[in-house]
């Protein structure tokens, strides 16, 4: 126990005593959580002193010693159920931020002018170098999802919108069409920019450089992103519009395209292996064997984004999502205080969601518990949105069948129900979709969801940006609804008698 952990332990048992009547404290229901505590811990984890949370920096060191070391001084245990790696979960990366590049075009011996601020490319390697004339293949597969294509050694140029062929099964995304091109020998994969993206914010967050797993490493030694008007001069010189190309590519039956433009891509691209973690703790439980509960959120945001000359440099994160592990420590700290539960309920911290749920997936493919263990996972991202009193929405509602319990749950504690499903549209950018795919029942409850407007309002504005900061202004009555029904659906789901849960899948 380090000093400076003493004294947080100090600090987290006067807040608690500040809170709570002394008569009160001697009882079993104590009060519920508030908003100054759900407050104190994103103020830590938001903080400057945390710079903003990046996997692999000195920041993940910070905040993973502060959530392990608070969840421990409530009572909790290691998670990771295994010795050599107490309480943190070793996620090994692999992190690529390319910092120079070098396009040149020519067409019949003739340089052609290629906007190089609309191409923004990233090497596999340290160096990576790649000539010759670009294959249009439009969405890179045939209705059946195979290649359209032999790309050995070729520069590839993909749409990177759905493709839509009429009665095809589904069909690969475009991560899997990239790793695709790249597992067939293709020695650049160029993709048109996806819609809806500013190209600012896009290259910005290219600049921030990749993360993958390292055992889903599949990348070709180029890879690049071209603006509207770069890909459209590109496929102009085939005599092909953007609308066209979109077109024919949908056509079964449609032939890549080389176009007669010779390119020369350059890359040079910082390449750094680590391991990140998730952070793992445990409430063990009267009955081992009668499964587990976990409740999860991603500890991790972009750290220190901006390049040197900005005022401000760090992603702090407080919304996104020191919010969430804010409720979750304050969630430990009362189920830690409460009777003891029959199943074991897991509190874990993911690390790189903001990279692609990796530090999720990771956990999938290797859970410290069996998956069919786990009764429910209830994963917390994004609370400090709405204010006091907002409906309890849910994503993943209509999924698993745990509507009706979380209603109850939440009406029994006096809230409202939001019953429609358009919290859904969020499934598959969260930690729960890792688990849920692979049959977990995953739901994430909460007031966030339920009010779009507010909810668009952030994701909007300060969203992954300097400004997602704890002020005055951020809105904690809802994470402090939001925590209180954590607490409430946790036991819930914890208790063998209220939730027999019927056995799940593998
Ligand atoms: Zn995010």
């Amino acid at each position: 126990m380090t000093q400076t952990f003493r004294h947080r332990a100090l600090t987290a048992l006067a807040l608690a005593a500040s809170i709570l009547p002394i008569t009160a404290q001697a009882q079993s229901k104590p009060a519920p959580i508030s908003e100054a505590e759900v407050r104190a811990h994103i103020a830590q984890l938001a903080s400057d002193a945390f710079e903003g949370r990046g996997p692999g920096s000195a920041g993940e060191t910070k905040t993973l010693d502060y959530l392990a070391k608070t969840w421990a001084s409530y009572g909790l245990v290691s998670g990771t159920n295994d010795a050599a790696h107490p309480w943190f979960q070793p996620v090994p990366l692999v992190e690529r931020k390319p910092y120079a590049q070098a396009v040149h075009a020519t067409a019949r011996g003739k340089a052609v002018k290629l906007a190089e601020d609309g191409v923004a490319l990233s090497g596999r390697n340290p160096a990576d170098r790649a000539t010759g004339e670009p294959l249009f293949v439009g969405y890179g597969i045939k209705p059946d999802g195979t290649l359209n294509a032999d790309v050995k050694g070729r520069i590839v140029l993909m749409l990177s919108g759905e493709p839509k062929f009429e009665g095809a099964a589904k069909l690969p995304g475009l991560r899997d069409r990239q790793k695709m091109l790249a597992a067939s020998g293709a020695a650049a994969v160029l993709i048109t920019a996806p819609d809806g993206v500013p190209w600012s914010a896009l290259r910005a967050q290219l600049a921030n450089g990749s993360m993958r797993l390292a055992s889903d490493d599949v990348s070709a030694p180029i890879a690049g992103v071209l603006r509207g008007d770069v890909s459209e001069a590109m496929l102009r010189a085939a005599r092909l519009s953007a609308a066209d190309a979109g077109a024919k590519a949908a056509v079964p039956g449609f032939v890549p395209v080389t176009l007669p433009v010779t390119l020369d891509l350059a890359t040079s691209t910082a390449v750094r292996a680590f391991d990140s973690h998730n952070v793992i703790g445990k409430l063990p439980g009267t009955k081992p064997g009668s499964g587990a509960i976990l409740l999860l959120g991603h500890w991790d945001h972009f750290g220190i984004c901006r390049s040197e000359e900005a005022e401000d440099r760090i992603c702090n994160g407080a919304v996104d999502n020191a919010s969430g592990m804010a409720v979750l420590l304050t969630v430990a700290e009362r189920l830690a205080r409460g009777a003891q539960m029959d199943r074991d309920v897991y509190f874990m911290g993911t690390t790189a969601e903001e990279r692609g749920l990796l530090g999720a997936y990771y956990f999938a493919d290797h859970p410290v518990v069996p998956l069919g263990d786990i009764k429910v996972a209830l994963n917390v991202d994004t609370v400090a949105i709405a204010p006091a009193g907002a409906p309890v929405a849910l994503v993943g509602r209509g999924e698993n069948g745990l509507d009706g319990i979380v209603d109850e749950v939440a009406k029994s504690m006096g809230r409202t129900v939001d019953s429609d499903t358009e919290a859904n549209a969020f499934i598959r950018r969260q930690d729960g979709w890792a688990l849920g795919a692979k049959g977990v029942k995953s739901i994430m409850a909460g007031g966030s969801f339920s009010d779009m407007k507010l909810l668009q309002a952030f994701l909007t504005t300060v969203y992954h940006q300097p400004d997602d900061e704890l002020t005055d202004a951020t809105p904690l009555g809802g994470a402090a609804d939001d925590a209180n029904l954590h607490v409430e659906l946790t036991r819930h789901f914890a208790d063998e008698a209220k939730y027999p849960a019927a056995p799940t899948g593998d």
